[in-house]
């Protein structure tokens, strides 16, 4: 989600047209202990588009002047933002200070939206005309106190902001889409029929064309899935040579249209790369995850036993992913597919408040650092949640962060925060 940073020197009602622009709930939100005092994130929301909002507060007293102070607080919200909402006193004019900082924010080419604050009734509007002199367009004249405007001002600053990326999948009514993902012969098959039983419904190509029917509606724990290209599964285009390069295809073209897979694997049989490269697909593709171990009812005491050491050694990188052992011969704990299921789907949804995320961090930061890089030790100035299905976050960091760093972050995440059977991602945005 877009990224608007709020301006201003100080006693320009700046606080106050950030509680504004929150609402009443803002009250509510604690200042988060972050690292990093100077800038504390939240979300907003106006007319149901979803925004971080980055309040560069905090006033760091030192030698420099104000006009100074002010500007480098301008240059470094910039750095992480992609709007700036610069808040001016109407009722003083354009200060120094103010003349400082609106020569960076035009200097950055950046979106800037100028309110002019404490216009708080009509008669002082016209001191906002004052404000074109600084070169940003037109001020906004609000009344943070009062809220007079502020509608307005949030009109100009959604117009200001970049359209979030589209969610990669809207969430939509209907049956859920799964993926029955495996190597040939782990019993995908098997399994469809086992659990498709008596209530097979075939459910033809929604774009109504001339296809075959190749999804289909699979009552699974007393709710109906769509299992996607089930024709794939059935027609058993395993055994003809090149075998892998086309079910590796249709694996990937069902993982594009599934929300969830189910990778099954034979747990009879050693794990083979080919049971990796599908694990890695699904990771890729950042669809929710089931590890499905099929052909229970044939393991012994030793089978058992080395399959765990194997689990370990190979499938390491989804650890996360909630684990069924199956038989789709007898139907053993076929009934643990749905919960598990819905576990991963519910964490692949998840939406971390930015306030949490950001307390959370804070905690986390501060308790381990990132190493230094050249002396210097990089700053974590806070994070967002950028999406979701899957879960993806946005760090942003004044240095490079050490993969390894990146490692213990995602794992810390995934420790206080869950997300069982989702992939998630992290990704850092530098400042500078
Ligand atoms: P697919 O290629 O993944 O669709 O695998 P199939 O469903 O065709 O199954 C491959 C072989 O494994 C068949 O001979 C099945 O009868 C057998 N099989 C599938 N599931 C099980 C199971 O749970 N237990 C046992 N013992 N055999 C199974």
């Amino acid at each position: 989600q877009p990224v608007l940073a709020v301006v201003g020197r100080p006693n320009v009602g700046k606080s106050t047209l950030v509680n504004r622009i929150l609402g009443r709930r803002a009250a509510v939100v604690e200042d988060v202990p972050g690292v990093t005092r100077d800038r504390v994130a939240y979300d907003a929301t106006w007319s149901g588009r979803r925004f971080t909002l980055v309040d560069t507060g905090g006033w760091e007293p030192d030698a420099k002047g104000l006009a100074a102070r002010v500007s480098a607080q301008a240059q470094s919200a910039l750095a992480t933002a992609d709007a700036v909402l610069f808040v001016v006193d109407a009722t003083v004019g354009a200060t120094d200070a103010d003349e400082a900082v609106a020569r960076v924010l035009h200097r950055s080419g950046r979106p800037v939206v100028l309110a002019a604050n404490k216009v708080d009734d009509q008669r002082l509007e016209a001191d906002t005309a004052a404000l074109w002199g600084l070169g940003l367009g037109e001020p906004y004249p609000v009344s943070a106190l009062h809220g007079r405007g502020s509608g307005d001002l949030l009109d100009a600053v959604l117009a200001a902001l970049p359209e979030a990326p589209p969610e990669r999948f809207e969430q939509e009514d209907g049956p859920r889409r799964v993926a029955l993902v495996g190597r040939p012969n782990v019993g995908k098959s098997s399994l469809l029929n086992r659990l498709a039983g008596e209530e097979r419904s075939l459910v033809h190509d929604v774009a109504g064309t001339t296809r075959d029917p190749v999804d289909e509606l699979v009552t699974v724990g007393g709710e109906p899935w769509l299992f996607i290209d089930t024709a794939g599964l059935r027609r058993r285009v395993g055994q003809a040579s090149g075998a892998e390069y086309y079910s590796s295809l249709r694996t990937a073209a069902a993982l594009e249209a599934a929300e969830v897979a189910i990778v099954l694997l034979d747990a009879d049989e050693p794990l083979t790369e080919q049971d990796q490269r599908v694990v890695q697909m699904v990771v890729d593709a950042g669809r929710a995850v089931v590890l499905a171990f099929n052909k229970w009812d044939l393991l012994d005491e030793d089978r058992r036993l080395t399959l765990e050491k194997e689990i370990l050694r190979d499938l390491g990188r989804v650890a996360w992913a909630p684990r069924v052992n199956i038989s789709a011969r007898t139907g053993r704990a076929t009934d643990k597919l749905a919960p598990a299921l819905r576990t991963s789907l519910e964490s692949w949804g998840t939406r971390i408040p930015t306030g949490r995320l950001n307390s959370w961090l804070g905690e986390v930061v501060a308790a381990t650092p990132p190493p230094p890089r050249g002396g210097k030790i990089p700053k974590i100035l806070f994070a967002t949640q950028a999406g979701v299905r899957p879960p993806r976050f946005v760090i942003f960091a004044t240095g490079f962060l050490e993969p390894a760093y990146r490692r213990f972050l995602e794992r810390r995440l995934r420790e206080d925060f869950g997300f069982v059977g989702s992939p998630v991602e992290i990704s850092i945005r530098l400042r500078e």
